[in-house]
């Protein structure tokens, strides 16, 4: 054969086996043009046994818990947080309780209310057997159930891109979010109800000279022994950050208390969530500056409390969230929320 000959047979080879190749494709369905775009959920029932069950006038079937896709909603929380915040997707909110806590569920099924056309999963807690209705993402017990407009997420809006929450100005105090309710049920099943129980479940993490407790009711104080795990090796890495940590005066976490203007049990009550207090005296906490400064909020975020990207990244990684990027900033703080971490990705 001569050079001429080859090159023509090496071409029609290729050209046969593209052609081949989309032949294939066209006979056989979806392999190139038509991925599906979007991934497939399935909830994983743990224990299968319990998977049919009778409650009232609910039905659930386990055969439905592998029709997801079709339930799809479209709540997407929130406008107020800007392009940073990307939209979930009811099923994503749902996924990502289910992945936050999933040693401490004993079963996780959809039930229809066939009379009302409702859907919604439920989550039953391993520890007491207690079944929480998703909600989503109140996790709401049974006996509050009827009154779920009432309740807000677990979850909270919360960029991933290392953005700051700042769209609006003046920040509006009286938004509807703020004026609803949390149901803790979900939260004193997991952690403790009483400063008795919550203290029965703390451990001590040391970091140099500090040392704080964190709740060992679900992976928050595992996680948060990585973090400063991965610290003793960032602290030395640059000059700045050996700075940073050795500027730190304080590492707080279990304090029984209310969050400011809400009355909610703060997650310090739970010994979920951490102050890392420095000398950097600039603006810290928008509570701490509203008193000082009215127009608490036009505080540039270059200009508050500094934190290191690298820090904040560590916690987000091991599923805390940061104060910082909050509208209403709280620059020290950190807390267990793997939930709205989890969300983010699909
Ligand atoms: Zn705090």
């Amino acid at each position: 054969m001569t050079a001429k000959t080859k090159e023509i047979v090496a071409v029609s080879t290729l050209a046969a086996c593209i052609a081949i190749f989309f032949v294939i494709d066209i006979v056989f369905g979806s392999v190139v043009m038509n991925r599906p775009t979007e991934p497939e959920y399935i909830l994983v029932i743990p224990s299968v046994r319990h998977a049919s069950i009778n409650v009232q006038s609910y039905i659930s079937n386990p055969i439905q818990t592998l029709t997801m896709r079709g339930a799809l909603s479209s709540f997407f929380p929130t406008k107020l947080f800007g392009t940073s915040y990307r939209k979930t997707r009811w099923i994503d909110n749902v996924n990502a309780m289910y992945q936050a806590y999933r040693r401490h569920f004993s079963m996780i099924y959809l039930e229809y209310n066939i009379p009302k056309k409702e859907y919604d999963v439920i989550f039953v807690l391993k520890k007491n057997n207690r079944r929480f209705h998703f909600a989503n993402g109140a996790m709401l017990p049974n006996e509050v159930y009827n009154r779920k407009k009432h309740f807000v997420p677990y979850y909270y809006a919360y960029p991933t891109d290392g953005c700051v929450m700042i769209t609006r100005y003046p920040v509006v105090f009286t938004d509807k979010l703020y004026a609803m309710d949390r149901n803790y049920e979900f939260y004193y099943d997991l952690y403790g109800r009483t400063r008795k129980t919550i203290n029965d479940q703390l451990e001590f993490i040391q970091f140099g000279r500090f040392s704080f407790p964190m709740n060992t009711g679900t992976e928050c104080y595992e996680a948060a022994k990585s973090v400063f795990k991965e610290f003793e090796l960032l602290r030395h890495s640059t000059p700045k950050l050996e700075r940073w940590f050795n500027s730190i005066k304080s590492i707080s976490s279990f304090s029984p208390r209310t969050i400011a203007n809400t009355g909610r049990p703060s997650t310090h009550t739970f010994s979920i969530a951490m102050d890392i207090l420095t000398r950097d005296n600039r603006p810290n906490y928008w509570y701490w500056t509203s008193k000082l400064r009215k127009k608490w909020w036009t505080v540039p975020p270059e200009e508050r409390a500094y934190i290191p990207p690298e820090v904040i990244e560590i916690f987000e990684a091991h599923g805390f969230c940061w104060g910082g990027k909050w509208e209403r900033y709280d620059m020290m703080h950190f807390e267990y929320k793997p939930e709205n971490l989890l969300r983010m990705i699909r």
